[in-house]
């Protein structure tokens, strides 16, 4: 298997990958409307990798110098024995990675916090778009507000650190908005606003409820005194502080703001397949390297065109109703 000498992933424009996300299963408990369609069409099981793949995989990332992995999907907690990988991922803390985190929504939280936090997670960022329970289930289509609340309770009680990830949607929560912020601050999570994607069809038109955050921001510097944070997460969110609550409130803004100078990441699917940008069609398969005669090699060639291809930015916006989506791929896909 690949050794800590392996040459780091740098691309064409000199930025080093540094960061993995890793979609474990495509599948989920939820359905958000501006995610996936109700009837979402699930990979057939022999095509996921077994979660011994993903964990060679992971440590082929490693070893070429890549120290955060985010866990994600789909769902990254409904995959059966899911807390497997985050123990054998936990095991290389300290040796090479220096953190190890999820994205989730949270349904399964409750179940499995102290399990992660044991691992060796020590922060976690939880979807959660509305605290309202009819809304909720409007907007994910399953009744399961409580479920999450509940979890999201789990994760603080187990000691991980939250943050929380609202989409930001024209006409749903838009309206909510301030009262999330102010919910989650009083809890000491900070709180990342989302511009919507167009990413993967859906049934409704998402230009209907893309909400700018630039107006956002406007509406809640009218209530509250905003500074800009120096601190960066080393991601595409922005963030500012809020004076008088103490949390802070980052903005991903993918539509109107660029955020692709400094990318250090790149995504992986649940098959495998090397994604250099959420934003654009190129790919590199990982899956048929892993399951290759010469695994070693086979990672090594595909690493390297993956770094001759990874696109200086994305592309995408949504900038008329009705258009097609940018990319026919779910983010629940690629991993968001
Ligand atoms: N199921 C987990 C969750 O919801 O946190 C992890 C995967 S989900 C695809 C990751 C994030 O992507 C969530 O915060 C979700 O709200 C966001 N997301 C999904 N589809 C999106 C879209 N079309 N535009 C913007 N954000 C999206
Ligand atoms: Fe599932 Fe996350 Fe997509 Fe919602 S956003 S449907 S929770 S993958």
């Amino acid at each position: 298997m690949s050794t800590p000498s392996a040459s780091p992933l740098v691309d064409r424009f000199d930025r080093r990958i540094t960061y993995l996300r890793l979609s474990v299963t495509d599948r989920c408990d939820l359905r958000c409307a501006y995610c996936m369609p109700e009837r979402m069409e699930f990979l057939p099981r022999a095509e996921v990798l077994t979660l011994e793949e993903m964990h060679r995989m992971a440590l082929a990332f490693i070893a070429r110098g890549v120290t955060k992995i985010r866990l994600t999907g789909g769902e990254p907690l409904v995959r059966r024995d899911m807390i497997e990988l985050v123990r054998a991922l936990g095991r290389k803390l300290g040796d090479g990675l220096e953190e190890l985190t999820l994205t989730t929504n949270g349904t399964r939280l409750a179940e499995l916090a102290d399990d992660l936090r044991a691992a060796g997670v020590d922060r976690i960022n939880v979807s959660l778009d509305t605290r309202d329970p009819a809304l909720f289930a409007r907007l994910s289509r399953r009744d399961m507000l409580g479920q999450v609340l509940d979890g999201i309770a789990a994760a603080k009680a187990a000691g991980l650190r939250v943050k929380i990830n609202t989409v930001a949607l024209k006409g749903r929560n838009e309206h909510e908005i301030p009262s999330l912020v102010g919910w989650a601050h009083g809890e000491g999570f900070d709180l990342t606003l989302i511009e919507v994607m167009p990413l993967g069809e859906v049934e409704g038109d998402r230009f209907d409820h893309y909400l700018p955050l630039d107006a956002v921001r406007r509406d809640l510097a009218a209530r509250w005194t905003l500074t800009d944070s120096v601190a960066s997460s080393g991601g595409p969110a922005r963030y500012v502080e809020v004076a008088e609550t103490g949390g802070r409130i980052g903005f991903i803004t993918p539509l109107t703001g660029n955020f692709c100078a400094g990318c250090n990441r790149v995504r992986v699917t649940a098959t495998g397949q090397l994604f250099m940008c959420l934003g654009g069609e190129g790919k590199v398969d990982l899956r048929a390297a892993l399951r290759s005669d010469d695994p070693d090699t086979a990672l090594a060639e595909a690493f390297a065109r993956a770094m001759g291809e990874k696109p200086e930015r994305h592309h995408f916006a949504i900038d008329a109703p009705g258009a097609a989506p940018a990319l026919l791929r779910h983010m629940s896909t690629t991993g968001g």
